[in-house]
């Protein structure tokens, strides 16, 4: 829980409507610190959730508890652009007598905002964490940065260990629901599955994600790797993708 050095934090997970969040900070106060729970930060099992369950909502639930008490409110995404767990989890929450704010982000709401950090050359990681900055504050209308012709893929959510980020080149693409969220369209479905034509992609999903389905049809369609992963990367894991991006583009 590094870095979380306020006494009194708004949490929040998925992608809340920006009206839900904005009330919410209007509410409990504009200066409190945003937490997003998706994100791993070494909090300990709370055995609420258990082990076969996403990892990324087994750490919402268990960072949740962890903060405890200075958690003012989560703010809860439990529409089609979170999951059905998100859902759950926000019940679950409730039940441990957290202040939930449950939000759907609804498609009339989609911002349909240009894409930047998605198809820009740079750092994966960097770019992954910068697209998930937006979620809270929404970036300038153009900040220089231009399009750079892919090399590979990446789809998926963001994942729990960053590490498999890192193994990707910087002339990465980003598709999937983490591209939806810097469109500030989560739960588009049809962007969701957008893949660059002949472009070399990695189909990520956490396991026991729901979007393991769509994961494994879109690999099989575009000829690409699909992966899941629990809790942290292991190393068969890493020289899969390795190899893949190296075999699929010889360049690198
Ligand atoms: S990884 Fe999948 S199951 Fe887990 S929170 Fe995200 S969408 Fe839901």
């Amino acid at each position: 829980m590094e870095n979380l050095k306020s006494k009194k934090l708004i949490g929040y997970y998925g992608f809340p409507g920006r009206s839900v969040l904005k009330s919410v900070r209007e509410r409990f106060g504009r200066d409190l610190e945003l937490v997003d729970l998706d994100v791993a930060r070494d909090a300990p099992d709370s055995r609420i959730i258990q082990s076969t369950t996403c990892r990324i909502i087994a750490n919402i639930v268990d960072n949740a508890m962890e903060l405890s008490n200075k958690l003012v409110a989560i703010v809860a995404d439990v529409g089609e652009g979170k999951c059905d767990r998100g859902r759950y989890a926000a019940f679950l929450l409730k039940e441990e007598g957290f202040n939930v704010i449950e939000s759907r982000f609804l498609p009339e709401q989609f911002e349909k905002r240009p894409l930047v950090y998605s198809t820009a050359e740079g750092s994966l990681a960097e770019r992954v964490d910068r697209i998930m900055e937006m979620v809270v504050q929404p970036p300038p209308p153009d900040n220089h940065k231009r399009a750079c012709e892919p090399t590979h893929g990446f789809w998926g959510v963001p994942p729990h260990d960053f590490r498999i980020l890192d193994i990707f080149p910087p002339t990465t693409h980003i598709y999937g629901w983490t591209r939806c969220v810097e469109a500030g369209s989560p739960g588009d479905l049809e962007m969701e599955c957008y893949v660059g034509e002949n472009v070399p992609t990695v189909f990520f999903t956490q396991s026991f994600c729901a979007k393991q389905d769509l994961a494994h049809h879109l690999a099989e369609k575009y000829d690409g790797l699909f992966i899941d992963c629990h809790r942290d990367v292991n190393n068969s894991i890493l020289s899969k993708v390795e190899a893949f991006i190296k075999l699929s583009y010889p360049g690198q």
